[in-house]
């Protein structure tokens, strides 16, 4: 099965992917999760990623697709994919048609001032990449050990930014797969199980 999550930052699209992909056994692919790792390790493509991403704006799409490509070449998609926050512009789209067919584009829907609410809050680990939130974790380290941080790009100023760059570069994507005839708007704004639930609903449809 090869699955997109579509929908704005702090929207649950990396919550609900990590369950999605267990249950169906397939690759949970986050193309900001492979930007954050190339930023740790400090490679030549997360230097040049950092800048833009801190500013809330989109990495350069032949960049991004390079990075896909090679990702689901690897022996874990044999069974198929999830993809978490790409394709985020119509060029990307484009070429993704021709790499790979995709079964379901699933549109998470959630109001504005839950996403900022979501974001504000989320805190992620330095060491492995985990992400929690202040509501449901109030350890100030990570369960393996580690310190926790709040995201440069979560930060107030970068969040507006980066609603704007959605409402600018990938929402038209709505439209684009809704013709396509592979588009499922889920309510993204409920319970994690019940999002969850709504996503099952749709996918064994
Ligand atoms: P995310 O963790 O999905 O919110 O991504 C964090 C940041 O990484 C985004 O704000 C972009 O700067 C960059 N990024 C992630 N995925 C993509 C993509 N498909 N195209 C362009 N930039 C991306």
């Amino acid at each position: 099965m090869k699955l997109i999550f579509l929908g704005p930052p702090g929207a649950g699209k990396g919550t609900q992917a990590v369950k999605v992909a267990q249950k169906y056994q397939i690759a949970h692919i986050s193309t900001g999760d492979m930007l954050r790792a190339e930023m740790r390790e400090g490679t030549q493509l997360g230097k040049e990623a950092k800048e833009l991403i801190e500013r809330g704006e989109l990495v350069p799409d032949d960049v991004i697709l390079g990075m896909v490509k090679n990702r689901i070449q690897k022996e874990d998609c044999k069974n198929g994919f999830l993809f978490d926050g790409f394709p985020r512009t119509i060029a990307q789209a484009e070429a993704l048609e021709s790499i790979s067919a995709i079964d379901h584009v699933i549109n998470l829907e959630v109001p504005v001032d839950t996403l900022i609410r979501r974001i504000s809050g989320r805190r992620m680990c330095a060491e492995c990449g985990a992400g929690y939130h202040v509501s449901t974790y109030t350890d100030t380290n990570c369960k393996c050990g580690a310190a926790l941080f709040q995201r440069e790009d979560d930060k107030e100023e970068t969040v507006r930014n980066r609603l704007v760059v959605y409402e600018r570069s990938t929402k038209p994507l709505i439209d684009y797969y809704t013709k396509k005839g592979l588009l499922h708007t889920v309510n993204g704004d409920a319970d994690i199980d019940v999002v969850d639930a709504a996503i099952g609903a749709v996918i064994s449809k």
